[in-house]
This record gives C-alpha cells, structure tokens and sequence, in this order.
C-alpha cells in the first residue's frame, strides 16, 4: 500500500505537484497562438522556474540529497538571459513570493550533480514539444538509491485518470513506490489513489503500440517493420514524454519502443527520461528493458550509457516483442 506518511513520498508528491501546477500555469498565459513556431521561451521559462522551486523544496526537506536535472543557471546569469531570468523570477514568486533573481539562480543550482549513490533526479518539463503543442508533457521526479529507482512521480497535466487525454481536465498525478505499487489521482485536486495494472493482452497482434510523436525521437519504419512482424494492423498511438508509461500502467496501452533514430544512432537514453516511468510501469505489472532485453542501469550518470533504446510492455508481450525487434535487426 502506499504510506502517504512517508517522508520522501510526502516530499515527491507534494513537489512534483506543485511545479506542475507552475508549469501549467506558464503553458496557459505564454504559450498563445501568437507564439511563432521557433520560439521555445515559455519552455525556458517554465523548465527554470518548475527547476528553482524543486531545488528550493529540495534544500528544505533533504538537504544532504542530491538533484540530477538537466538545467544550470548559467545562461541566465548571461545578458542576454536577464529578461528570461526576470519573467522566471515572476513565476517562482507566486510559489514563493521572497524570490529574488538572485536566490532563484542559486535554487537552480541546488546540490547539482551527475551522479552520487543516493540522489532526485528531475525533468522540469517532460516532452517540450508536447509542451508548446498543447499535447501531452509531464514533470517527472524520481528518487534513485545505489542504483534503485525507489520512488517514481509523474505530473501529466493533459491526461485524466493516467490513462485518457484531456487538454482541459484535471489532470493526473502518478506515483510509483518500489514494492508498493503504482498508483493515480488528479493532479487538480488529489484525493483517492486508485492502483494501477497493466492490460492482460497477451497476443502480439492485438498489442497496442505507443511511440514518441516527434518522429525523430525514434524510427518511424523501423517500427512499422516492427507492427509487421507482429503481425499488428492498427497504426501506433503517437505520444510525448513520459504520459506513455501512465497509460502504458493504466492498462491504456501495450508495447511502447524507443528505436534508435537514424540520424542519431549514438543517443543515449538520459536519466531523467527514464527512472520514474520505469518504476511506474514495473510497479503496475510491466516490464522494462532495452532493445536487447537488458535491465535499465541507472548507475552511470545522466545517460544510460550501457543501455540502447527501450522496450516497454505489460510483460505478457515482452518476450515476443524481444524476438521481433531481434528479427527485424534493431
Ligand atoms: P518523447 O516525448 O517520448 O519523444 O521524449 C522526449 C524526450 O526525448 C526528451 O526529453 C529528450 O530528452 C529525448 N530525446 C531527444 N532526442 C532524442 C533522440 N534522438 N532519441 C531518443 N530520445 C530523444
Ligand atoms: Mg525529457
């Protein structure tokens, strides 16, 4: 069961909660229609300012804990970054109305590090082009010790019970705890928990596959070959961030791939894109590994060094995906 009592679940779930409402917040007043296609300045806005506010929370609650997250202030702290900076700083406040400029940068900075044997690691923003889209994103937080995701929070703003997406409902708060389970409520207006499962599909060709929207996150044929080896009539479900292991746990979905893009076949998973989802599909019943069936290693810093792409599924269909994507030479 899950123990709402726990500090460090207190901790993820309150937190992830509020940078998700910070960050919903800037989705809703920066990112109009008026926004020209290039202009990615609501995700720098809202990456920095959901970053601050975990450091800032991260200083009080466990201060000796360290923060792997993607972010530094350094390009704020540039003159080209002032005006940036200044609309962060407007933002943090309505969190914590003290903040200058000044302690945001450093709440940025908080206990920054690229590995320790005990540390957060966070994802302020989750699937940007989803983002500034209006589709789907997620905050992600996820506690890891020696190794071990031990606690998993996805904040997913645009999805209604884990599992249906919703641009304007309430929202879904996920979390995982090692060996106790994988569970949702809504991020509006957190209340019950309701336990998550995966599906019961065991036959391939049925299987329900999600992937990345951005094509280049991923191998768009390559996965076709996939479906057809599968023998899978249906097209994939196009997703961004993190939401595919909500719905993937919530019984909404199958199989999810992360393919090596052609274009990038040296990419390799980062940590932060990874640690909570895994925990949140293992503990509602699936399994995770990479394209060649190895385990996750959360060991080796900010990217999964020894791992290639990823296989997700509801374990049932794990193996017959293994043999497919070994087939088809992936
Ligand atoms: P998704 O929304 O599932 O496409 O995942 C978004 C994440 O993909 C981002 O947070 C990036 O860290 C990551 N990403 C960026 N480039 C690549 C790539 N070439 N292959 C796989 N993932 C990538
Ligand atoms: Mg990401």
């Amino acid at each position: 069961m899950l123990d709402l009592d726990h500090p460090e679940i207190q901790f993820a779930l309150n937190v992830t909660r509020r940078a998700s409402l910070l960050v919903r917040q800037v989705q809703a007043e920066l990112v109009t229609p008026a926004l020209t296609k290039d202009d990615r300045s609501p995700v720098t806005v809202a990456d920095y300012a959901a970053q601050a506010l975990v450091g800032r929370l991260l200083a009080q609650s466990f201060p000796q804990d360290w923060l792997v997250a993607e972010e530094d202030s350094s390009a704020l702290r540039t003159p080209e970054g002032r005006q940036a900076l200044q609309q962060v700083t407007q933002f943090v406040r309505r969190n914590l109305p003290d903040a200058t400029p000044e302690m945001v940068c450093a709440w940025i900075d908080h206990r920054r590090t690229d590995a320790a044997p005990r540390f957060w690691t966070l994802d302020p923003i989750d699937g940007t082009k989803g983002f500034l889209r209006g589709d789907q994103y997620a905050i992600v937080l996820a506690l890891v010790v020696d190794g071990h995701v031990q606690i998993g929070v996805l904040g997913c703003p645009n999805l209604t019970r884990a599992k249906q997406p919703d641009l304007n409902g309430p929202g879904s708060l996920v979390i995982a705890v090692r060996e106790a389970g994988a569970w949702t409520t809504s991020l509006a207006s957190p209340g019950d928990f309701q336990q998550l499962q995966v599906s019961t599909q065991a036959d391939p060709a049925q299987a329900r596959l999600l992937r990345s929207f951005e094509s280049g996150h991923t191998n768009v044929s390559q996965i076709d070959t996939f479906a057809q080896a599968l023998g899978i009539q249906t097209e994939p479900v196009l997703m961004d961030s993190q939401a595919k292991y909500a719905v993937l746990a919530a019984g909404k979905g199958d199989l999810m791939l992360r393919l090596i893009s052609a274009s990038q076949p040296n990419y390799r998973e980062k940590i932060w894109d990874q640690a909570a989802g895994s925990l949140v599909l293992e503990e509602a019943g699936g399994q995770i590994t990479d394209l060649d069936g190895k385990p996750l290693d959360f060991t080796t810093g900010r990217s999964l060094r020894e791992n290639r792409g990823i296989l997700a599924s509801n374990r049932l269909l794990h193996a017959a995906a293994l043999s497919a994507l070994r087939q088809i030479g992936a």
